[in-house]
């Protein structure tokens, strides 16, 4: 895909793959958009998908299975305990990572769980390249500290840095002078940094990282969620790598690691997921969770048709023209609005399109939430559904001071292999009006906040009533166009 040229000289990503089975989205009219967003609270979460054009909230679960997946889920062996399915899917996880042991749970945040009730005690300290929502919230849960420790380029919204999912080896190396090694739970390099764009870090900094834990006895754990988008990226960025085949690049890390956990709603395209190791010791370790929070060592909360999709999935992301779908459409869609003069984070990273809001929406201050109101804004100018990742997205700390996002953005996330070109079109034409009215959109404030996690479903309100006038601005300058 990526060395097909077009005569025109136009720089379009052509898709590997024909639809065959589809499903009927509904464009309601932002009259009714405006109802829908005024009904969930201004929460994009709390949005019915009945009322949503295009779905791109997350990548989580949503993912288009192909026509082998399909085939393979028909052949699911349902048994309690010594499945063949979950042979097929260990023996899998042993071919690509080349690791003995797997521990299969319902999703990501249960590896986390898992993980974090393993190894996290009282006052111990998690280094990372980047936090995640339900890391963190694991990680805090049992009492430790989560240390981010990316680089300074990392929070740079509009940067050449092609790797800004790095870590800083000389802030990590500190960091155990400064804590000690005892002090520090394990090192985490998450791939395809969620957080800061779906940013990747490059294998050479894996093999870095690698070397500063194995000199201080630290465990390194990689998050694989989205492993498959770093891979694409460590294939086309890293000179170093231009000839490593994606299986063996995937090899590497693995070997670099000391356990690898994902969540398969973004790995291979189905749900579930599973933490691999190959020591025995940490497979022991966290074992006896598995049985208590997931469900028996075969299956860990999984339906068997979802494991063989996610063994078919796994050989998938083996496949370079299977896993630059979504890195190249969201680079398509960030190089189009760039165009415009619309402020997105680049380089243009996986999982989905980042917009940022805080220069979109220059009048609003980062306490009435611009990335709320701009994901907000978007559903109700194009019925597409993005996700607030700024101030939001933040747990008020314990003494209830709410911390502020390094960023306010809004995701717009690709989910891989779903849409077609004309619709990611659409979603930039509306967005590029948005952006010419672009001072209609006022703040938003809690109108009921939860403790944790409150992102995903506190309810606010507008400031104003901005929402009415940017629908009614809608209706003049598109007349009677949905
Ligand atoms: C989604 C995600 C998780 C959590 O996985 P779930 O399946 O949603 O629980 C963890 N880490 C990263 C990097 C993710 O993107």
């Amino acid at each position: 895909m990526s060395n097909i040229t077009f005569h025109s000289g136009e720089n379009i990503p052509l898709e590997m793959h024909k639809v065959r089975i589809i499903q009927k989205l509904n464009l309601p009219p932002v009259e009714t958009r405006l109802t829908a967003m005024q009904e969930a609270g201004f929460n994009t979460f709390l949005l019915k998908n009945e009322d949503v054009f295009m779905d791109m909230l997350t990548d989580s679960g949503v993912n288009a299975m192909s026509d082998r997946q399909q085939a393979a889920m028909l052949m699911a062996d349902d048994s309690y305990a010594g499945s063949a399915t979950f042979t097929r899917l260990e023996e899998k996880l042993t071919d690509i990572f080349g690791t003995q042991y797997f521990l299969p749970t319902h999703q990501g945040r249960a590896c986390e769980n898992i993980i974090a009730q393993s190894y996290v005690t009282k006052d111990s300290i998690v280094p990372m390249n980047y936090h995640f929502t339900t890391t963190k919230a694991h990680i805090t849960l049992n009492g430790g500290h989560v240390e981010e420790i990316f680089i300074d380029e990392a929070l740079n919204l509009t940067s050449d840095c092609l790797f800004k999912g790095n870590l800083d080896t000389a802030k990590l190396t500190q960091l155990i002078v400064d804590k000690g090694a005892d002090n520090i739970a394990f090192v985490r390099m998450e791939a395809g940094t969620n957080l800061i764009g779906g940013q990747p870090f490059s294998l050479q900094n894996m093999r870095d990282v690698k070397a500063i834990c194995e000199q201080h006895q630290l465990l390194l754990v990689l998050d694989a969620s989205l492993l498959a988008d770093n891979l694409y990226f460590i294939k086309e960025r890293e000179e170093a790598c231009k000839d490593m085949t994606i299986r063996e690049i995937t090899r590497e890390l693995a070997d670099l690691s000391d356990i690898i956990y994902f969540s398969a709603r973004k790995l291979g395209f189905a749900r579930g997921g599973g933490i691999c190791t190959n020591s025995k010791e940490a497979y022991e370790r966290m074992r006896e969770y598995i049985t208590l929070y997931e469900g028996f060592l075969t299956y860990g909360g999984m339906s068997v048709r979802e494991m063989e999709a996610i063994t078919v999935g796994l050989e998938e992301t083996m496949d370079e023209e299977m896993i630059n779908q979504g890195p190249q459409f969201i680079e398509y869609m960030n190089t189009a609005l760039q165009k415009r003069g619309i402020p997105v984070v680049t380089p243009a990273g996986g999982l989905g399109c980042h917009i940022n809001a805080s220069e979109f929406l220059p009048h609003l201050k980062q306490s009435e939430y611009p990335a709320g109101a701009l994901a907000a804004a978007i559903y109700i100018a194009s019925g597409a559904r993005g996700m607030e990742r700024g101030t939001m997205s933040e747990q008020r700390d314990e003494n209830g001071v709410e911390p502020l996002a390094h960023m306010e953005l809004v995701r717009l996330a690709m989910p891989r292999r779903v849409f077609t070109l004309s619709q990611v079109k659409y979603v930039i034409d509306r967005i590029t009006w948005l952006y010419e009215n672009r001072d209609m959109i006022g703040g938003l404030t809690f109108s009921e906040e939860p403790k944790v996690l409150r992102f995903f479903f506190g309810r606010l309100q507008a400031t104003t009533n901005w929402p009415e006038q940017l629908a009614t601005q809608f209706r003049n300058d598109f007349k009677d166009s949905l």
